[in-house]
């Protein structure tokens, strides 16, 4: 590699420029991406620091233009250089461009200015003081010796409030800055967002269980230190191991990053650990500002916080010494990023493990598939909780045939087994969570009689209803006009689920008209705080029921919960993807869950068009490797990941014609490739929502066993786009394992 591309200064502006270097011979063996290096820059060919951030054998410019390195910094890897080589592995692994990359990892400034504290401060002696305001005095000059005065009093003062209590303009107290008389200081306000109160909690002894995870982790660290999870079913105290771990870790003067999926969902865990570590924790949440979140990296950076808890982007906090990254509830599905580069938080936390000789530790009550396949291949070590602490009850769950329901004259959205359990607990005093489980519902078509649902003949997936009543497979594109009737029983009830939360919460109230009932959504909790104030609500007992989508099914601990009731367990199960009877199993899991944390023991109705399917079953006796098995034969039969690699190139343009042409030349550029017949290529398909913002949306699927053609197939396909003029107005991403 001849030419290094580097930028000199790290703010959210200048990463778009590079400038390209020569690379003399001395360095050629040692220089690798992320490396610090000292260049010649501006015309004085002052030396500036720059970070590599591409090497290359093609030049950029003529090469006698073309200045040299001078050589790599001393003084060790410094964290940016660790988090460029970590952007680097991005871009290499899911297809993005080196500037979306460094900008998803690197802390970058924004031109805002913080949040500053400016303080006045007096420069001269007392005796020199009064000196001069005699002086001022003599010569009128009352603004100067108002302040003059209070600094004699008080040495030191808020910028801000001396203007306004002494009613002086900024041109007077630079006047007096200028004469020496004191110094305007500003000091940066690092805001930490945790609460102050003070309470702090003990560790309590870990029980059998959690004592053998902790120790076999740490075993683990000694030895092999692969990354490990725990799978603990819900209620186990995961987060006692989690806890454990951190003490060991801050013990050896290192840091700790903890993923959790949403704060404003996960409150209870944030607040669990900071009344353990206290200011050695802070949190980074979507709420916050660009600088906000500047903010707390550079605490972290400076030493000034140990553990930083947040969702996807705490990531990549740069911590000098990074010991541990934990990923709480492993399986959830915004640890990936909807955007370039589209990167799964723990694949991507493994490589900076790697790279910086962290150790991983995630845990799930419903382990990713993914995950757990890394686990049986012995890639990741495995650590199983099977009790709740206390070894109180997991609830008992009673699955209701809707189809059975329907025959038997009910054509309610509740079964009478429900109604009953809800009068019931009505009666006693205990809570409710009512769940409409509608995520990825993609507008699936099924009989209301048999639970029959229209698929796609080829990619055993459900076709999604479009306006028209056209039915489509978002995988292969296939097509089919709508149904007037069952084509398994001939029924005349086949369609589309369509009651939201708000016409389920009216109908929990014409049925129960003495019941308090809350309602979470988006649309309830969209305002500052909708959650917290909703959450806290149902906890302190203000309500009897509360009905929600997935947002009311996370980590919370309602010891008053003593039944949950699943609505329609099937609307996730028919989401269109091959991931829909895994997001189902683990939703209904974590719902179930939710029951009988307290000392009352907890029940669950689940109801459903297809009591049969084995997601249902294993998530009504909460058997995870049952599920894991049936879930692993069904992926090997039809070649989805883990059993094999899956790329999807999605494409988008104003202008549809030209975009179904752009994806059939890729198509046809990717056959042309595929030499052997090892790929197998699907659709191009409309995406799942096939227009966003009058932008055309498609998409093209590759199955392959080895990920590592698949990034080369990519890499190809970048140079071809990159190339040809047909792709200017089309936006391609690339996406791994979606
Ligand atoms: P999980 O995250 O595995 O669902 P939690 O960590 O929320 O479970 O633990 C469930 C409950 O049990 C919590 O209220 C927690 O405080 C309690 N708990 C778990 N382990 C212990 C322990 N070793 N000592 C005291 N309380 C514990
Ligand atoms: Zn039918
Ligand atoms: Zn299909």
């Amino acid at each position: 590699m001849k030419y290094a591309d580097i930028i000199v200064d790290i703010t959210a502006e200048q990463l778009d420029r590079t400038f390209q270097y020569k690379v003399p011979p001395r360095l050629q063996q040692e220089l690798q991406v992320g490396m610090q290096v000292e260049v010649p820059f501006g015309n004085g060919s002052r030396v500036r620091k720059g970070y590599v951030i591409r090497l290359t054998d093609r030049a950029a410019i003529p090469e006698e233009r073309m200045k040299e390195i001078q050589g790599i910094s001393p003084g060790g890897v410094s964290v940016e250089s660790r988090l460029i080589a970590l952007a680097e592995w991005i871009r290499e692994n899911y297809g993005s461009t080196m500037i979306q990359a460094l900008k998803t990892v690197l802390p970058v400034k924004e031109k805002i200015r913080a949040k500053e504290e400016r303080t006045v401060a007096l420069l001269l002696g007392e005796e020199e003081a009064r000196e001069k305001l005699a002086f001022y005095q003599k010569k009128h000059q009352q603004a100067r010796e108002r302040l003059l005065e209070k600094l004699l009093e008080e040495p030191r003062l808020d910028y801000r409030k001396a203007l306004t209590q002494l009613n002086l303009t900024p041109p007077v107290v630079k006047a007096m800055e200028e004469q020496g008389v004191l110094r305007l200081e500003s000091r940066q306000i690092y805001r930490s967002p945790l609460p102050r109160d003070g309470q702090r909690e003990e560790a309590p002894p870990l029980n059998e269980e959690q004592t053998q995870a902790a120790e076999g982790i740490l075993e683990e660290w000694r030895g092999e230190n692969r990354p490990c999870l725990i799978r603990g079913v819900t209620g186990s105290g995961k987060t006692q191991v989690y806890l454990r771990l951190l003490e060991e870790i801050l013990a050896q003067g290192k840091q700790a990053i903890v993923l959790i999926p949403e704060i404003a969902l996960t409150y209870q865990t944030v607040l669990r650990f900071y009344r353990r570590f206290g200011d050695a924790v802070s949190v980074i949440h979507s709420r916050m500002s660009q600088g906000e979140r500047y903010d707390q990296f550079l605490r972290a950076k400076k030493g000034q916080v140990q553990v930083m808890i947040g969702p996807r982007s705490a990531l990549f906090t740069p911590f000098p010494n990074l010991g541990l990254i934990i990923i709480d509830e492993e399986h959830e599905g915004s640890y990936k990023s909807e955007n370039a580069p589209r990167y799964h938080a723990r694949e991507t936390a493994i490589a900076r493990g790697k790279l910086e000789g962290a150790h991983v530790v995630m845990g799930s009550a419903t382990p990713s598939v993914d995950a757990y396949y890394l686990c049986r291949q012995g890639a990741y070590r495995l650590f199983v909780l099977t009790q709740r602490y206390e070894k109180r009850p997991l609830p008992r769950v009673e699955v209701v045939d809707l189809r059975r329901e329907l025959k038997e004259g009910n054509r309610s959205i509740f079964s009478r087994r429900l109604q009953e359990a809800m009068e019931d607990r009505l009666k006693r005093g205990e809570q409710t969570m009512l769940f409409l489980n509608r995520r990825g519902y993609a507008g699936f078509v099924a009989c209301r009689s048999c639970g029959q649902v229209i698929k796609c003949p080829h990619c055993d997936v459900s076709l999604a209803e479009h306006r028209g009543g056209q039915l489509v497979c978002h995988y292969c594109g296939y097509q089919r006009p709508a149904v007037s009737s069952c084509p398994a029983c001939g029924s005349p009830y086949v369609g589309g689920f369509r009651a939201g939360t708000q016409q389920i919460e009216q109908l929990v109230k014409k049925l129960l008209p003495s019941a308090r009932v809350l309602r979470m959504d988006l649309d309830t909790t969209r305002k500052k705080e909708g959650h917290a104030k909703i959450l806290s609500a149902f906890a302190q007992g203000e309500a009897d029921i509360l009905v929600g989508t997935q947002m009311i099914v996370k980590g919370h601990d309602f010891p008053g919960v003593t039944l949950v009731g699943i609505l329609a367990a099937d609307l996730s199960l028919h989401a269109g993807d091959y991931r829909a009877a895994e997001r189902t199993f683990q939703l209904l899991t974590q719902a179930v869950g939710r029951a009988g944390r307290g000392r009352q023991p907890g029940e669950a109705v689940l109801q459903t068009y297809s009591p049969e399917h084995y997601a249902v079953q294993a998530a009504a006796r909460q058997d995870y490797e049952a599920f894991y098995e049936e879930e692993m034969s069904y992926r090997q039969l039809l070649s989805y990941p883990p059993a094999s690699q899956l790329m999807a190139i999605h494409g988008s343009g104003p202008e549809e014609e030209q975009l179904d042409l752009a994806m059939e030349y890729m198509r046809r550029f990717l056959v042309k490739l595929d030499r052997g017949g090892r790929l197998q290529i699907i659709g191009p398909a409309p995406e799942n929502i096939s227009r966003i913002n009058d932008r055309y949306r498609r998409v093209l699927y590759v199955k392959q066993e080895d990920y590592s053609l698949l990034t080369r197939m990519k890499d190809k396909l970048e140079q071809y786009i990159e190339m040809n003029s047909g792709f200017q107005k089309i936006a391609v991403q690339f996406e791994f394992n979606g």
